[in-house]
């Protein structure tokens, strides 16, 4: 196929390593990979300048849009806004916070008919399961949602009800007739129960509150549920890094559980938060430092293989900052803008390249969830690209961010590494032009 763009840049990471590249796109994709230098004749060429280097638009596989129902607190054009300026081209949108939750193939579809045509990058969906719901699985598997995310603790939304132990099991059981991934909040309820209740200003009393117990005893129930069913799952938004070696034993003995973390976890530290800045409230708490670097030891282990943003918003009201008491502040963290150069900051001084950034928030997401054609520069692949200065510095200003809400954990922070420029579908994003992001569903690339 003829080119019709060809964009140059002397870094461009491409299998795993920064080369310098003439990527050729025709009709959306990419259909030739050359030589910095090559000739190619009749297509557009854009130059690179020297302090950027192209990526693959990532992909995220953890974000709550929540629209429709809350769309106060998120919707799709302004978390897809902000998805474009962070350089990610493609998100999974969760299935809880928006009204009605994706637990039924008609919920599923009125998330489609509201997310179509305010969508700036691509948008898949989550389905969720709830106790009850076990004949809608298949359903909404056919319907093309990428898999099933379910909680064994409160969820923190009413309409979202948790599994038990046994309803998880025929989730997983169920789900591995049609070999799709189920997701988890691993948190366990009865440890949290039993853990003295947060409030107040202290952050170390929230901490106190979500005990790494939790986690640890909510993953051993989940790998047990799946050694016995042969289903397959997914440690969402892992906290705790003492879980790392109970996933690692899994992983060995063949189970098939994969596992997630967040930039939160591993570039914020509880030592480090003021007492009654609930913007940092999430579940599972970011942690200490030295959790900190054992999570990212869990990284370079390949343990973990995904970072994604759990992006979380709400009102800023529910925030609670009059009060600052974690006990009633909501619990999430807006940060799928700053995904990239939060981790990428942290990446480099720890001696990682952009390479790795770009396996674990790019490539690996998109295995996960079967979207083999993106998170990569490769020839076949949507041409969802990054134009990143990995050197250039800002400070976070919350004005700067394209949320909805003005609320993040970033705020003030310098961070290292610019977006200067997305593109989805072989044509750079304009976020203030209409929008052109399309809607996937399961298997399609
Ligand atoms: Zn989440």
């Amino acid at each position: 196929m003829t080119a019709e763009v060809v964009l140059r840049a002397r870094r461009a990471v491409v299998d795993g390593a920064e080369v310098a590249v003439a990527v050729s796109v025709a009709d959306g994709r990419i259909v030739a990979i050359d030589p910095y230098d090559t000739d190619v004749p009749g297509a557009r060429v854009v130059e690179l300048k020297d302090d950027e280097v192209l990526l693959p638009g990532l992909v995220d596989a953890h974000v709550h849009v929540n629209e429709p129902g809350r769309t106060d607190w998120e919707g799709f054009a302004s978390a897809t806004r902000a998805a474009a300026a962070g350089g990610v081209t493609t998100i999974i949108d969760m299935p809880l916070n928006s009204i009605p939750p994706t637990v039924t193939v008609a919920a599923l579809k009125e998330k489609r008919a509201v997310a179509r045509d305010q969508s700036y990058v691509d948008v898949g969906f989550w389905g969720g399961a709830v106790p009850g719901n076990l004949p809608d699985l298949r359903p909404l598997h056919e319907a093309g949602v990428f898999g099933f995310k379910c909680f064994l603790l409160h969820s923190g939304v009413d309409e979202f009800p948790h599994l038990s132990a046994s309803e998880l099991r025929e989730a997983l059981a169920e789900t591995a007739t049609f070999d799709a991934l189920v997701i988890v909040h691993a948190e366990d309820e009865q440890t949290i129960e039993s853990a003295p209740p947060p409030h107040g200003q202290g952050y170390a009393g929230f901490l106190g509150s979500r005990p790494k117990e939790a986690e640890e005893r909510a993953i051993s129930e989940v790998i047990d549920a799946t050694r016995e069913t042969g289903g397959r799952a997914h440690i969402l938004h892992l906290s705790d890094a003492d879980a790392i070696p109970l996933i690692a034993k899994a992983q060995a003995e063949g189970l098939r559980l994969s596992v997630e973390t967040c930039p939160h976890y591993l570039t914020l530290d509880a030592e480090q938060i003021p007492d009654g800045a609930t913007q940092f409230k999430c579940c599972p708490p970011i942690r200490e430092h030295d959790n900190q670097d054992r999570l990212w030891a869990g990284l370079e282990d390949g343990v973990i293989r995904t970072i994604v943003s759990d992006h979380s918003p709400c009102t800023e009201d529910l925030k609670k900052f009059d009060s600052g008491d974690f006990g009633e502040a909501w619990g999430g963290i807006a940060g799928l803008q700053l995904g990239l150069p939060a981790v990428w900051t942290e990446a480099r001084s720890r001696g990682h390249s952009l390479a790795d950034v770009v396996r674990w928030m790019g490539e690996g997401p998109a295995d996960q969830v079967g979207l083999f054609e993106r998170g990569r520069i490769s020839v076949g692949a949507t041409a969802d690209l990054v134009v990143f200065a990995p050197d250039e510095s800002f400070t976070v200003d919350v004005a700067s961010l394209r949320h909805k809400n003005p609320v993040s954990a970033y705020t003030g922070r310098t961070l290292t590494g610019a977006v200067r420029q997305t593109w989805l579908h072989g044509i750079p994003v304009d976020i203030e032009a209409d929008p052109r992001g399309r809607l996937l569903t399961r298997g399609q690339s």
